[in-house]
């Protein structure tokens, strides 16, 4: 399968790795949003928010703890995790990732 983010995951494509375990691996946004803007990712495919179920909800939450431990080791104390489903919502790369996002205030309700 041809997928930008599979590539990161297997080392194929460089990042800006920010941390990785057997399950997840967060990086920095090559086109950053925020001050600090990382994505995390689960090593295995799976194409979006609308294909988490029982089978992979281990995985799904297992990327917000991760999310929780790189906001921390940036210093987080604000910070916001966001996942795009779909291309009306902006989401363009199809393997499953979540934006930390933080550095700065960020308006609410997003665009
Ligand atoms: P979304 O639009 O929600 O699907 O988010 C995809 C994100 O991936 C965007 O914020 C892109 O800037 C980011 N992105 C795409 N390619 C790369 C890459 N090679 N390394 C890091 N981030 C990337």
């Amino acid at each position: 399968m041809d997928c930008i983010f599979c590539k990161i995951a297997n080392g194929e494509i460089p990042s800006q790795n920010v941390y990785e375990d057997d399950i997840a691996c967060v990086f920095r946004d090559i086109a950053p949003q925020a001050p600090v803007h990382m994505l995390v990712i689960p090593k295995k495919h799976i194409s979006g928010p609308s294909e988490i179920s029982a089978e992979n909800a281990g995985t799904a939450g297992h990327l917000m703890m991760t999310a929780a431990l790189a906001a921390k080791r940036e210093g987080l104390e604000s910070f916001r995790v966001v996942g795009n489903s779909g291309a009306d919502a902006g989401q363009t790369v199809d393997h499953l990732h979540y934006h930390i996002l933080g550095g700065r205030g960020l308006g609410w309700p997003p665009g």
